[in-house]
């Protein structure tokens, strides 16, 4: 029987159908990024670096220079970006409509220097590197105050929208709090305010002891996919300790992140034959002062629980899922966990 469930976190449903259930080889295969460019004028190769903007972080060997090779991890500003810093930040409203100026920051992560790796076959040092560059350059951008939120996020493959080849990330800071994460406070509050505990920390301590939608598990993080998945092969990698502030991590944690989120995407990777999805953190955001509502970070620190999130894309969303924001998932998560687990 198809089934609705809810996600506390989000306040959304989904519908779980296990009459039309899909197995890993009902879907079809995506095809290999053909936009293969050549190394030559890739913007992103070690040597190119005249090709884009300055960096504004990397990390980089001892003796070298800013703006050329011998990097590990380079951040600069997106040349087409969608918000800039330079912008002025300002808020109107043209009759009933509200404005603010294009005021943000935009910046790619180039994660590796070779133009041959990604994702799905980076070393566990490549993931130590790209997620302590995540951590760093979240900090210095938030030291803008008019900063609320940095969103960070990876699309892997041409159909979770990656447009060059080269492996790379990307930042998006945003002068407001996006509708997500305010539901994510309005709901965290909810339950602790009921239950005296951090609703992420219970979900964690449950799916250890039910096992069913467990993928993997290491000492600081847990890989499972949630109860009510949108997605088919959906999963989540979250600290089993309570921790609200993903810039907090300490590097002895990155370490055991970078164990977990390898792991799980090689099994993704070998399962569905490295298929598109999307990689995306969600972390409390900074206290800021809310002048119609000044108790709205009270007791964030308790109630907030980071994570990352990966959405495959292996099924098309169209008028249904954009008309109510209800998906339809055809893989139950207990069997896509099985699956990867299994792996
Ligand atoms: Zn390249
Ligand atoms: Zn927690």
């Amino acid at each position: 029987m198809p089934e609705l469930r809810y996600n506390r976190l989000n306040d959304t449903w989904v519908i779980i159908s296990k009459e039309r259930a899909k197995r890993p080889h009902d879907y079809p295969l995506k095809t290999e990024d053909k936009k293969k460019e050549n190394k030559e004028n890739c913007p992103f190769e070690p040597g190119n670096e005249h090709m884009t903007p300055p960096e504004v972080y990397a990390i980089r060997e001892p003796e070298s220079e800013p703006n050329s090779p011998n990097w590990r991890v380079r951040i600069i500003p997106n040349k087409f970006p969608a918000l800039r810093p330079d912008q002025t930040f300002y808020k109107t409203s043209e009759a009933i409509y509200d404005k603010i100026g294009g005021f943000g920051y935009h910046e790619v992560v180039i994660d590796t220097p070779d133009h041959e790796k990604h994702i799905n076959n980076f070393d566990l040092e490549d993931f130590i590197l790209m997620f302590t560059a995540y951590r760093d350059r979240m900090k210095q951008i938030y030291e803008d105050k008019n900063i609320y939120y940095v969103q960070v996020f990876k699309n892997h493959g041409r159909e979770a929208g990656k447009s060059l080849y080269h492996s790379h990330s990307q930042l998006i800071a945003i002068p407001r709090l996006p509708k997500r994460i305010s539901t994510q406070i309005k709901q965290a509050r909810k339950y602790y305010i009921e239950r005296e505990r951090c609703l992420l920390c219970d979900e964690v301590k449950y799916e250890l002891e039910e096992g069913v939608r467990i993928i993997h598990d290491n000492d600081f993080f847990t890989v499972y996919s949630p109860f009510a998945s949108a997605l088919p092969f959906e999963f989540r990698v979250i600290p089993k300790e309570h921790s609200h502030d993903f810039t907090d991590i300490s590097d002895d944690m990155i370490y055991s992140l970078s164990e977990a989120v390898k792991t799980a995407v090689s099994k993704l990777s070998k399962l569905l034959k490295n298929p598109p999805f999307n990689m995306m953190l969600h972390t409390s955001p900074p206290i800021r002062e809310i002048p119609s509502d000044p108790n709205y970070f009270y007791q964030i620190d308790k109630i907030f629980h980071w994570y990352f999130e990966f959405f495959p894309r292996m099924a098309i969303h169209a008028g249904f899922e954009l008309g109510t924001e209800y998906f339809i998932n055809p893989t139950p998560p207990e069997e896509a966990a099985k699956y990867l687990r299994e792996v």
